[in-house]
């Protein structure tokens, strides 16, 4: 395959694990024949962009651009595209690509693909070269791995809807949360409050475990039917036995086992988030009550789609916090404070 020309763009990216994001040009394949060229218009701010960028999980290549909460408009299409047309609102969430074949593949579960390309820090193909996500002003992206933004959502509140939304609904679906169930949501970060809305939506009666004890009107307002601050071991004891299911969605080290004993019989504890250092488990949590312990990776792409559609339907998008380009590095320290509400989106204008 020839080395498709390149174009170049504006971006944000950082160079060493403990470097600060600063301004960047980087290169961009020119749009082949099944690619989708996009003006980026907000892209959100996932914590896992900011494990990636300071290396907390051990395979980030430098310069490094993260981003995969990528929301935009089609500047131009290759001469093979059919789904999209210049003008369209797309959206672009953690995977550009995946080997199209295997059985991962062909059920619409890419995430699990040997082959997935990551929007960052994967391998882009026609480059050769380290995948470089959308804190930048453009993406070029081929046309399977685009997708559709419902009209009638805020498109800013709507970005987080392409990591921190698949990765809550997905989960819930797998595991047929829904009415009759205590579902118990664990963080309000990024992640969590779209696992509230969620649980909600989905009729189910929803807890959210949080240690900032100021966050507990706002997860009502965002549809929690009770809140618990997770310090408070009465609190914690007086739910003993009741979930059916939990999602844990804390992004740093924490006691899964004090979760684990609020899970009834075959109850199941899915581990969301992704924090640098093993979480140890104790046995007797499990064994006794057969309880389950689970994880769950984003979402393939037609499930993307169906949650994209389902928030288009049900009005359901994320309570952002609109940043410029240049306050990335202070929101990275704010989020490793637990301070946000509920997820910082980049307004691109802002890197022009
Ligand atoms: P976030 O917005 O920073 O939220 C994390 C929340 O966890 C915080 O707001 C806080 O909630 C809680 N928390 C933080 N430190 C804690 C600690 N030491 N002990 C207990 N609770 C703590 O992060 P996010 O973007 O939602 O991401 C959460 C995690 O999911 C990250 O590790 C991320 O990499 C991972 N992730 C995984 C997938 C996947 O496919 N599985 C996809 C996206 C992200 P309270 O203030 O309410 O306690
Ligand atoms: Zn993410
Ligand atoms: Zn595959």
């Amino acid at each position: 395959m020839a080395t498709p020309t390149c174009y170049s763009t504006k971006a944000f990216s950082t160079s060493s694990a403990k470097s600060p994001l600063a301004p960047a040009t980087i290169q961009r394949r020119e749009p082949g024949a099944s690619d989708v060229q996009i003006e980026i218009l907000y892209c959100g701010v996932c914590h896992s962009d900011l494990h990636f960028a300071r290396d907390e999980w051990h395979f980030t290549q430098y310069p490094a651009v993260p981003g995969h909460e990528i929301v935009g408009r089609v500047t131009k299409v290759g001469s093979g595209v059919t789904k999209f047309k210049v003008g369209d609102s797309v959206g672009v969430g953690c995977l550009v690509d995946s080997c199209r074949t295997c059985a991962d593949c062909q059920n619409g579960l890419e995430q699990f693909c040997a082959g997935m390309v990551m929007t960052y820090g994967g391998m882009e193909k026609q480059l050769n070269a380290p995948t470089l996500g959308g804190y930048a002003q453009s993406i070029v992206v081929t046309e399977e791995f685009v997708l559709r933004m419902p009209a009638n959502l805020d498109l800013a509140a709507a970005a987080p809807l392409l990591c921190a939304g698949i990765t809550t609904y997905s989960p819930m679906k797998h595991w047929k949360v829904g009415a009759g169930q205590k579902v118990g949501i664990v963080g309000l970060g990024g992640l969590g409050h779209m696992g509230v809305k969620f649980a909600r939506a989905f009729g189910a009666h929803v807890v959210l475990f949080t240690t900032s004890p100021n966050k507990v009107e706002d997860a009502k307002r965002l549809g929690a039917h009770e809140v618990v601050v997770s310090k408070d071991e009465k609190q914690m004891a007086a739910h003993a036995g009741s979930f059916d299911f939990i999602l844990d969605a804390v992004s740093a080290e924490h006691d899964i086992n004090a979760y684990m004993n609020l899970l009834k019989r075959d109850g199941n504890l899915v581990l969301v988030g992704a924090p640098e250092k093993p979480l140890p488990v104790a046995a007797f949590p499990l064994l006794f009550r057969r309880r389950s312990l689970s994880g769950s990776l984003i979402g393939g792409l037609p499930e993307t789609q169906e949650m994209l559609d389902f928030c288009g339907q049900h009005n359901i998008t994320s309570d952002v916090e609109m940043i410029r380009m240049d306050q990335i590095n202070e929101a990275y320290e704010r989020m490793l404070k637990s301070d946000v509400k509920y997820r910082f989106v980049i307004d691109m204008a802002s890197l022009k």
